[in-house]
Formats: C-alpha cells, sequence, structure tokens
C-alpha cells in the first residue's frame, strides 16, 4: 500500500500534468498560426519540448536514444520542432516516439509522411504515458499484422484509428489544411 502522503502527491503531480498539457497545447497551436512561415514562435516551441519531455517522457527518452544512435550516420533535419532522421532499411515507413520521427531509405523529403507522422508527435503530446498503449502498440499490430487483412477487405492503412487522427493532427499542427 502506498502512504497516503504519497498518494496525495501523486495525484497533485497528475492534476498538474494535466492542466500544464490543458493550457499549452492550445497556446502551442496559436502560436503556430502566429507564424505562418512554418517555423513555430520560440515560445510554442519551447512549450512543445516541456510538454514532451514531461507528460511525455516514456517515449521522448526511447525516442532519444535510438536517434542519437541513427543521426551518426544517417540524414537528419528539423520538422516543425520534431527530430527527424532517415534509418538504414527499405520498405520501412515512419515510425515515431515523442517527438523523434524515423523513416526509411529516401523518405526524409516526403512532407506527406513527415505531416502524418508529426501528427503522431501531437498524439504524444494529448496522451502523454498512454501514448504508447493507445497509439504505438496498436499502431504497430495494425501495421505489421493486419496487411493481408487490408488487401482482402480493401481496407485502406490510413482507416484505422490511431492513422486517420493523426493525419488530421498532423494537417491541423503543421497549418497545412
Ligand atoms: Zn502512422
Amino acid at each position: 500500500m502506498m502512504k497516503k502522503a504519497t498518494q496525495k502527491s501523486l495525484a497533485v503531480l497528475l492534476a498538474a500534468t494535466l492542466l500544464l498539457t490543458l493550457f499549452t497545447v492550445p497556446a502551442f497551436a496559436q502560436s503556430e498560426q502566429a507564424a505562418p512561415t512554418g517555423e513555430p514562435a520560440y515560445i510554442g516551441q519551447a512549450l512543445y519540448d516541456v510538454v514532451q519531455w514531461t507528460w511525455g517522457f516514456i517515449q521522448n527518452a526511447v525516442g532519444k536514444v535510438v536517434y542519437d544512435r541513427f543521426s551518426q550516420t544517417e540524414q537528419t533535419r528539423e520538422y516543425h520542432g520534431a527530430k527527424v532522421v532517415e534509418v538504414p532499411f527499405d520498405n520501412f515507413g515512419g515510425l515515431t516516439l515523442g517527438k523523434y520521427i524515423f523513416v526509411g531509405r529516401g523518405l526524409i523529403g516526403s512532407e506527406s509522411l513527415l505531416e502524418h507522422e508529426y501528427g503522431h508527435t501531437i498524439q504524444s503530446l494529448f496522451l502523454g504515458p498512454l501514448y504508447l498503449l493507445v497509439i504505438g502498440l496498436p499502431s504497430l499490430t495494425w501495421a505489421q499484422l493486419f496487411a493481408d487483412y487490408r488487401r482482402e477487405n480493401g481496407i485502406d492503412y490510413s482507416d484505422f484509428y490511431t492513422e486517420s487522427w493523426a493525419d488530421k493532427l498532423g494537417k491541423q499542427f503543421t497549418m497545412n489544411n
């Protein structure tokens, strides 16, 4: 059993994180609107990082380790405050862990892929520690195990909730809609 004081401080921490998320995500969206060049305003970028590294810590920590490994040898770029790196694999589309986006060989210039993956970075802001459970795992399963099912039933990859939601958020938060 946890001590009452521990439970109370955990509850306060959770409430504070939720409040921070509720206030910073709209602020981030607004500051993006104020910077039509596609470069997030400084405050927007700072808040994006703060929320990724607190509420979204788990997937960002894993993402940074993998990013640091590949960025030594592979091509990198920034995308609306997210960090993108190519991975040396063919038949690899995209994968996002927090603010770190991994794309397959030759795909670093694919704006439509990056816009979609950027939507996953926003899901990380919204869902925090639930990201891997609610998005990561279902999305990987859908990508890897349901290819035959999609083909046989004429269902699109982007019909799954994790993907259609990422499409929508990507458009919204890069102002590409
Ligand atoms: Zn996706």
